[in-house]
């Protein structure tokens, strides 16, 4: 079993002051993996102190000095993939052959972006030719408390870690406790990179003790969360005391509008795409939204292909999902599966209980629902499993009032052939995103919501601006 119970506080490796510990269950196996340790009001306190007096220092090297760390920190984060991948696989479930690719490869990617991001950045610059002695300053926000969830850990750490140090923000990292040791070998890599002293800090704990106590610091100046909807209210709350800046990247029930017209492909995708990660992505394309004329076809088809998505251990290599994340999780989903049946849902693949051939491990049947209707339980909340909820509609103006009729806009999808439409619907879809037939969002491009699902943007420079104020200066000396 691993035994890791210290903090990352300023550049050392640190005994808790006030730890409890925690035991980190592995999902495929339901045993436990790690020991770790949730910290106290003591130990957040040092870790924000470290942050608060290495920001004067931080903040005042190069844009320069600052990409070039992240640079070193690429060239490591190379060096250590197998050991994050394996991390993720026994933490949180995510089958190592997907974890190798997709999780770990999301974090890299992520650093790539900042990087060139930061290098074309204008930190500095005059207001315009009209007014010569009017200066623009990009400064960092402060001391940042990064909260992260454990569905896509390196995914979120990077977008976060990356932008604030660019940005110039001393920080410290709360990840979720269900996926910890993942973090811990990425503050591994944050001190062999040469990041000074205090400019990045990591305290484990759960959400009511350091996530509260960051989320409330005085000393903090920035809070920049990835997590439930319900937790960015309570964070959004504890913030507004001290009017902190606090950065929200919440939950989702994207809608996938398949029209008549859409590619052969589309369903099949949609339904892919539902079931990576075992359905536990905030943009998962949750609600299927099929045009009449091939709603039936559609549903047969989706069924199909939720029967062949063979579920696995995280450890086995292989093109499979893992088991979701915990108990509660299981729990969860079992109850909204039986809720979408009570409620008069179509059930077409899979249903309640584990699948054939498992016993043990927190595993769920990929699962189709047809003729489900918006308001009924599986259309309105995120589900976070392998869960599809189908949906048919008749015009274009259905399926926008259906799409938009949900607390949350994070993504949504479109298929169709017609490009004035998709473009159509590019504009009317409330949401931060919209992906249309299959093309995925390029490097750089801004990863958030609208509505419940939150207001940051991360990724990229729209990514680096959120942990950056405006200062305007006047009566400026051009050099
Ligand atoms: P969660 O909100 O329970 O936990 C997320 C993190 O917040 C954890 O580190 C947790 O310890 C902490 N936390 C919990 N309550 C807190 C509180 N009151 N104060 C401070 N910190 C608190 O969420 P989760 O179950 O870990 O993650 C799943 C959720 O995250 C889903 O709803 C998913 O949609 C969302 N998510 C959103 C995005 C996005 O970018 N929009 C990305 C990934 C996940």
């Amino acid at each position: 079993m691993i035994e890791k119970r210290e903090f990352y506080i300023n550049g050392q490796w640190t005994a808790p002051a006030q730890g409890r510990d925690h035991q980190v269950i592995d999902p495929s196996t339901e045993e436990p993996c790690a020991v770790i340790s949730l910290g106290g009001q003591a130990d957040t306190d040092a870790a924000v102190a470290a942050a608060r007096a290495a920001l004067p220092g931080w903040m005042a090297t190069s844009p320069a000095e600052r990409i070039a760390l992240v640079e070193r920190l690429i060239e490591i984060y190379k060096t250590r993939g197998e050991d994050l991948a394996q991390a993720m696989a026994t933490e949180m479930g995510a089958p190592i052959d997907m974890a190798r690719t997709q999780q770990v490869g999301a974090g890299i990617g992520h650093l790539k972006n900042f990087v060139r991001a930061a290098k074309a950045f204008e930190f500095d610059r005059p207001l315009g030719d009209h007014a010569p002695n009017d200066r623009i300053i990009r400064e960092a926000v402060g001391v940042a408390a990064l909260i992260t969830p454990w569905n896509w850990p390196m995914n979120q750490i990077t977008l976060k870690v990356g932008a604030a140090a660019v940005a110039g923000c001393t920080m410290v990292l709360k990840p979720s406790e269900e996926s910890p040791l993942d973090a811990m070998i990425f503050a591994e890599m944050m001190h062999e990179a040469g990041f000074p002293p205090g400019v990045f800090n990591l305290v484990n704990g759960d959400g009511a003790g350091v996530g509260t106590q960051l989320s409330g610091h005085p000393d903090v100046d920035m809070v920049s969360f990835t997590g439930s909807t319900r937790a960015g209210t309570a964070i959004s709350k504890n913030a507004a005391e001290a009017l902190k800046k606090v950065h929200l990247e919440l939950g989702g029930k994207g809608a996938n509008v398949i029209f008549e017209d859409a590619d052969e492909k589309a369903v099949k995708r949609g339904v892919l795409h539902m079931m990576n990660n075992t359905g536990q992505s905030c943009n998962a394309p949750s609600r299927m939204l099929v045009q009449k004329g091939i709603y039936d076809q559609a549903v047969e088809t989706a069924a199909e292909v939720a029967r062949k998505v063979s579920v696995g251990n995280a450890h086995d290599e292989g093109r499979h999902i893992g088991p979701v994340v915990n108990e509660t999780q299981w729990n969860k989903i079992q109850d909204l599966i039986q809720k979408g049946i009570d409620e008069g849902a179509r059930l077409v693949a899979g249903g309640t209980g584990r699948p054939e051939g498992f016993n043990k491990g927190f595993f769920v049947k990929p699962t189709v629902f047809a003729d489900v209707n918006n308001q009924m339980t599986i259309a309105r909340e995120e589900i976070f499993g392998p869960v599809l909820a189908m949906i048919p509609f008749e015009t274009e103006q259905d399926a926008i009032e259906i799409a938009n009729d949900t607390p949350y806009g994070l993504t949504n999808y479109v298929q169709t052939a017609d490009g004035e439409r998709a473009n159509r619907m590019a504009r009317a879809l409330r949401s931060g995103m919209v992906e249309m037939n299959g093309q995925s969002r390029a490097a750089g491009s801004p990863f958030g919501g609208m509505k419940q699902s939150g207001n940051g943007r991360e990724g990229g420079v729209f990514g680096i601006e959120d942990f950056l104020e405006v200062k305007a200066v006047s009566g400026w000396t051009p050099a």
